[in-house]
Order: structure tokens, then C-alpha cells, then sequence
């Protein structure tokens, strides 16, 4: 796309006694995007893959990314929460990936309603408005599997959920009824204001470089550092929540980046699931990784929260709208994901011996 800019920058002013500003005309023809919370695990292989494909990117969050420097053009540091912020991110782009969200495996959202259903509303309210205050093109969001209804999801062999299952809605979490909020938002965006919008459904998705542990991690990784710290310490016991008999269905990150750019770039605008739709139990899971680790474990069931008894996602839409699935299998996504987690744990663990598979 070619476009010309039009910037003041103060820079540029002459350093002469005319200091009044001269407006530079910049011609690109580079697509400007705008990838919120690209300081998270999404986001930071989200800009990543834009920047390969030639696009200009400037990313926003609350914090740099952990375990790698960004490759995006600009990187800012803006709370999304307030207004002023989202006036800042959004300027001079043509598109708004918005993935910034206050969010965290079963354990974070099941015990943080009040927290992320504030902070997310005000995320999200404030970056489309300034998005389209901005005059941006097109703007994706980037909801959940959580939206859909928990009486469907009551048993471990669930039929796979289409995306019109959303309704009549019954989220079982803030997280979830919050998601279908900003969904609503956007499908209005769309038709009273022409702002091209696009929400996509994630299931589950894993892989390096994201959160392992601390509180907000999700299974895949939890899973992937209890087993790599058991085989540290050489105890093979590990801790599951609940009887470990839930299912869910998990997507490696590689396939997630390329499934929102197919989205974004597509003419389709209501809310399409990216996932597998491949079941497993989280029993299951977890031997695929004791198996990629290569240390056998026990397994101890103890009491926390396990979210709805089965989700599996219904890739029919999916395939319809893009051409296209996830092509990674879970065995093959988990073998890099184990690798990157092992190596963080034992950097952390083994080097000075000071923490322990106890103590973490
Ligand atoms: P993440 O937690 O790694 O990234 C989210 C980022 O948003 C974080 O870096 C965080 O600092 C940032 N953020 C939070 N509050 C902010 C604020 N006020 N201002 C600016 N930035 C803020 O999560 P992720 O896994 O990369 O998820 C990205 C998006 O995808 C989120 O919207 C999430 O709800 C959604 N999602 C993810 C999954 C998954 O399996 N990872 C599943 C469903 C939906």
C-alpha cells in the first residue's frame, strides 16, 4: 500500500530564529501497524512475524518482553487503560492487532474477576475508540474460546463448539463475559462507523517464550516446567489440578501468528475460532511431555480450579474463511516449548541450587 504521511516533528524544526514547524511529507509504502500488548507472548511473535513480512510495526504494552528484545520499529510504554494512551498508540497507522489484556491461565482468571473485567473493559473501550478517532482501517480483536456458553461444556467428550454457540451466552468467568462485550463492540464499530474489524477466537495457544510460571501461566507450561523441574531434582511426582480427566485442545504459536495475519488480510468480520481441534485430556497432556522429557512421572490429583469439564474448538468456519488450518501437532509444538522451559529452568534452578522443585 503506498500513502503519504503527514508529520510535525519537532526535530526538524530549523535551529535558525524561524522556529515555527515545518511540515515534512514522509512517502512510504510500507503498511503502518499498531500490535498492542506486544511486550506478551502473542504479541511479541506477532511483531516478529510483521516484520518479516516488510511491515513498519510499533508495539505497546506496560512492559519490554521477558525473554527477548522486540523487533518492532517503535516500542512504547503506555498504560492502554487510559484514553490519552490510546490516542498515543494508535496515531499514523493503518492497522490495530489489539491483543494488550490484564489475562492469565485457570488459576489468574478464575480468582481476578473484578480486576480484569475493569481492566480489560477500559482497554478495549479506549483502543477502538482512539483507533477509530484515528481513522485506522482495520482493527483485529483478539477474544477467547472462554466466551462460550458453560453449559455446553459440561462434559469431558464435548462436541466441538461452533462459533454461533456463543448464545444465548453464559461465560463461565469475567475474562469470558468481558471478551464478548468487546466482541459486541466491534461487530457495532463495524456497522455504524465503517471501521474494518475482525475478532478472532483463540483456543489455547503455547509455546516459547511465554509466561512459565509465577501465577498467570497456562497448562501447557505449567505442565512443562513441574515436569522439568521433577526431572531436575530427580522426583518424579508432579501436581495436577483437579482429577486431570478435563480436555482442551491447545495451538502452537507459529500457527496462531499466521492464522490473525490471514484473518486481518481476509474480508470476514464476525468472530472465527484459531485453534487444533485435536482433544486431549490434561492427563494426556501431560504424558506427551513426560515423554518429550523423557523422565517418567507420577501424577498427584489435588483440589484447584480446572475450568469447564471439555472445550474442543470447531474449525469447520475456519477453514472456510481462510483455506487454511493449524498445521503443527501438539507432540511437535510441545517438543520446542519443553526445550525453551527446560533451558529456563535450569538456569534459574540449577546454576547457584538456591530454589527447589518445592519452593517454586
Ligand atoms: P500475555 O499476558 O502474554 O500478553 C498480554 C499483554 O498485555 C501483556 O504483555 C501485558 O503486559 C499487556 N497489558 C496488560 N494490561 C495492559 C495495559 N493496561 N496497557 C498495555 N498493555 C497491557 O497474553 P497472550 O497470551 O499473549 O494473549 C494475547 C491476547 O490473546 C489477549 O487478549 C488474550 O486475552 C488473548 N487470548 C490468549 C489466549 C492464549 O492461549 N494465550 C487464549 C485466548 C485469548
Amino acid at each position: 500500500m503506498v500513502f503519504g504521511l503527514l508529520i510535525k516533528i519537532d526535530k526538524f524544526y530549523p535551529k535558525t530564529e524561524d522556529r515555527r514547524p515545518k511540515t515534512i511529507l514522509f512517502m512510504s509504502d510500507q503498511t503502518r501497524v499498531l500490535v498492542t500488548g506486544a511486550g506478551g507472548f502473542i504479541g511479541s511473535h506477532l511483531v516478529t512475524f510483521l516484520k518479516e513480512k516488510g511491515y513498519w510495526v510499533r508495539g505497546v504494552d506496560l512492559k519490554h518482553p521477558e525473554f527477548a528484545e522486540s523487533d518492532a520499529d517503535e516500542f512504547e510504554i503506555l498504560d492502554l487503560r487510559r484514553w490519552d494512551s490510546c490516542l498515543q498508540a494508535t496515531r499514523n497507522v493503518d492497522e490495530v492487532y489489539a491483543l494488550a489484556a490484564d489475562m492469565g491461565g485457570m488459576g489468574f482468571i478464575s480468582a481476578h474477576h473484578a480486576q480484569i473485567l475493569y481492566n480489560n473493559s477500559l482497554i478495549n473501550l479506549h483502543t477502538l475508540e482512539a483507533a477509530r478517532t484515528n481513522n485506522v482501517k482495520r482493527y483485529l480483536y483478539t477474544s477467547s474460546a472462554c466466551i462460550y456458553p458453560e453449559y455446553l461444556q459440561e462434559e469431558a467428550n464435548v462436541t466441538p463448539l461452533r462459533e454461533e454457540d456463543a448464545y444465548p451466552a453464559q461465560p463461565q468467568d469475567a475474562y469470558g463475559w468481558e471478551k464478548l462485550v468487546s466482541e459486541i463492540l466491534c461487530h457495532h464499530y463495524k456497522n455504524d462507523y465503517g471501521i474494518e474489524t475482525k475478532t478472532v477466537r483463540f483456543h489455547n495457544i503455547f509455546g516459547e517464550k511465554g509466561t512459565w510460571e509465577g501465577g498467570r501461566e497456562k497448562a501447557p507450561a505449567a505442565l512443562c516446567r513441574k515436569i522439568a523441574l521433577a526431572k531436575l531434582e530427580n522426583k518424579p511426582e508432579i501436581e495436577i489440578w483437579g482429577d486431570g480427566e478435563q480436555t482442551r485442545s491447545f495451538c502452537y504459536i507459529t500457527d496462531c501468528v499466521e492464522g490473525i495475519f490471514r484473518l486481518m488480510n481476509s474480508d470476514f468480520s464476525e468472530p472465527l475460532n484459531l485453534g487444533q481441534d485435536r482433544m486431549v485430556t490434561i492427563n494426556q497432556l501431560a504424558d506427551i511431555i513426560s515423554k518429550i522429557a523423557d523422565f517418567e512421572i507420577n501424577k498427584k490429583h489435588i483440589d484447584g480450579p480446572m475450568g469447564v469439564r471439555g472445550r474442543n474448538s470447531d474449525n469447520t468456519k475456519l477453514k472456510e474463511v481462510l483455506d487454511w488450518e493449524p498445521a503443527i501437532s501438539l507432540e511437535e509444538g510441545l517438543a520446542e516449548t519443553y526445550k525453551w522451559i527446560e533451558q529456563q529452568v535450569k538456569e534459574k534452578y540449577s546454576q547457584d541450587g538456591k530454589q527447589t522443585a518445592q519452593t517454586a
